[in-house]
């Protein structure tokens, strides 16, 4: 994940959430990628700030750094070392068709467009394919990332004999795409115009619930006003969606409950802040001792580097690099 702007209820529940269920299960490498976070960044100073914050967050939302391997990217200098290699198994064509590409630079019309922002799938690659991970536990919004990593993989492979685990995406079943509160047709993004759509982590309680009461729903009454409809009735579903993701519970089922739409946005603001609250907490108290998150994440680096050192050595030699 990128250290730029703060983490919304989309990352959480899309991504960050289910890292934290698979840890136990799985030998999982989670980076904060500032390289990427290069793709947009113009001023000095900043990136190191944020990078502290999303640490501080991935272990205040249960990251545990006894089992799992949290690391900063440029901490490991074989994600950039295999980023060129990968740069150079894509092409021009099948980068120029991820939609997220189209979506950013759309965004940034007139302004400076970074070839990175271009690249970066062929980064991200490298980012996965260096720790031979068979899953990669993302939002919806991220499959054509994995997919595209996979071809890459896939031609490696073809070309220069068997060096790749090839990835696949893990979405969860509730929370894979969380919308906007107020354009509930747009998935809830930290660089949407307003903030009135987008419910972050360190969100005040009071600004979490006046988020949800304001929450785009429906014109319509009557007794089946809330039902589960994500076609006709997206603002609703959104709302059932995100009830269920932190309820455990289906969509249709927590609409069940509801005849009106007023008390279903109480409720799923209540339901979703008695998540946040403790996550808020040790946010802060992590946040409050830098020496002890740099240490952790020198930790996580050195077990990183220890994977992709060998995997990077193995893609250099199949190639048939040059040893140094
Ligand atoms: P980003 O910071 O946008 O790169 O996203 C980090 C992680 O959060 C990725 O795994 C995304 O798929 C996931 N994510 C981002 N936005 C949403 C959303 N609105 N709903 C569900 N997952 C999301």
């Amino acid at each position: 994940m990128q250290p730029t702007g703060d983490v919304h209820l989309g990352n959480y529940l899309g991504a960050l959430r289910n890292w934290v269920s698979g840890q136990h299960t799985c030998d999982a490498f989670h980076g904060i990628v500032d390289l990427h976070a290069l793709t947009v960044t113009e001023r000095p100073g900043v990136l190191g700030e944020t990078t502290m914050s999303l640490a501080a967050m991935f272990f205040a939302i249960g990251l545990d750094p006894d089992v799992s391997t949290v690391f900063v990217q440029s901490h490991v200098p074989e994600h950039s070392q295999l980023g060129w290699m990968m740069e150079c198994t894509v092409s021009y064509g099948e980068l120029s068709r991820m939609t997220q590409f189209k979506d950013k630079t759309a965004k940034r019309e007139n302004q400076f467009i970074a070839a990175g922002l271009f690249t970066y799938p062929a980064l991200q690659a490298g980012d996965i394919l260096l720790y031979d991970a068979n899953e990669v536990p993302v939002g919806d919004d991220q499959r054509q990332h994995i997919e595209i990593t996979r071809d890459i993989a896939i031609r490696f492979n073809h070309r220069f004999g068997d060096t790749f685990v090839l990835p696949e995406a893990v979405t969860p079943a509730a929370g894979a795409r969380v919308m906007s509160l107020q354009d509930p047709t747009s998935k809830m993004s930290k660089s949407d115009d307003s903030d009135a759509g987008c419910v972050f982590l360190i969100d005040d309680p009071k600004v979490v619930m006046k988020k949800f009461k304001r929450a785009v729903t429906d014109s319509d009454t009557g007794p089946d006003a809330v039902r589960y409809d994500r076609e006709n009735k997206p603002g609703v579903a959104n709302l059932l969606e995100i009830n269920a993701a932190v309820t455990g519970r289906t969509p249709a089922s927590v609409a069940d409950d509801y005849t009106q739409y007023g008390a279903l946005k109480v409720d799923t603001g209540e339901a979703v802040l008695a998540a946040l609250d403790p996550i808020r907490e040790r946010y802060y108290e992590l946040l409050d001792d830098p020496g002890e998150l740099s240490r952790l994440l020198r930790v996580g680096a050195e077990k990183a580097r220890e994977v992709a050192s060998v995997t990077l050595k193995r893609a250099q030699t199949n190639v048939g690099m040059l040893p140094a």
